[in-house]
């Protein structure tokens, strides 16, 4: 597909976010406010044709053959988007051409959840709608990388010139609010913290070596299959954080 030879300052960029999201709240049924609390898939596909208008010069309405599947995901953890197609896309037909692009909601509704700065490709995210922007314009640019060269590598020069010169965009990864970091926050625990909690009607104490949905929590014991340095042997448990108190 032609090449993308867009290269903007960074004032223009931020008119066209600018005008992106005045549009948005107008064309959107949900997202009428920067910090906006509702969205739906068809919200995707409203951004996808603003983008394509404003930034893109309709380079997909008059070069792309192919579909855009846009979903937002409660799946994605770390990753706060992903793009996927199929491996084999310099051999597909530019009309079968599919790509599934998939936001993250939980980075989308953890982010006012934690007071601190957030980031985006190197660019300060300040509310809900500029995280969805910036991550969709990171997905965006793996689209165009694709089509243009049947592969795309946001950790290669290519992707990263791309990205810069339409959006930009600094860096490939973001420091946006992730679950565990809520968690983290709402339940004042973090790994290596001492904890307990009960099991089959014991007070059982242990420390917590990981969390994700639920803490890890290793707890000492004679019988345990898990044995560290110093050869103590621990039982692993899985644990609801709101199950576990603090133990000194
Ligand atoms: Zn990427």
């Amino acid at each position: 597909m032609a090449m993308i030879n867009i290269k903007y300052d960074i004032d223009t960029i931020n008119n066209k976010r600018s005008t992106i999201k005045k549009l948005l709240f107008e064309g959107s049924k949900n997202i009428k406010t920067e910090n906006f609390s509702q969205i739906a898939d068809k919200d995707l596909y409203i951004l996808f044709e603003l983008y394509d208008e404003i930034f893109l010069k309709s380079w997909f309405k008059d070069n792309f053959k192919g579909k855009i599947i846009f979903k937002l995901s409660k799946q994605l953890s770390r990753a706060a988007g992903n793009t996927r197609t199929k491996k084999n896309i310099a051999d597909i037909r530019p009309e079968n051409v599919e790509f599934e692009v998939k936001i993250s909601l939980n980075h989308l509704a953890n982010f006012n959840k934690i007071d601190r700065l957030k980031y985006v490709g190197g660019i300060e995210a300040v509310s809900v709608l500029d995280t969805l922007m910036l991550v969709f314009e990171h997905e965006l640019c793996h689209v165009i990388e694709f089509l243009i060269c049947f592969k795309s590598s946001c950790s290669k020069k290519p992707f990263k010139d791309l990205i810069f010169n339409l959006f930009g965009q600094t860096e490939t990864t973001h420091k946006l609010v992730s679950a565990n970091e809520v968690n983290i926050q709402s339940y004042g625990l973090k790994p290596g913290d001492r904890v307990k909690f009960q099991f089959n009607g014991k007070i059982v104490t242990g420390f917590i070596q990981r969390i994700n949905k639920r803490a890890t929590v290793m707890c000492q014991d004679k019988q345990g299959s898990y044995v560290d340095k110093s050869g103590r042997h621990y039982k692993k448990f899985y644990v609801s954080l709101e199950s576990l108190t603090k133990a000194d």
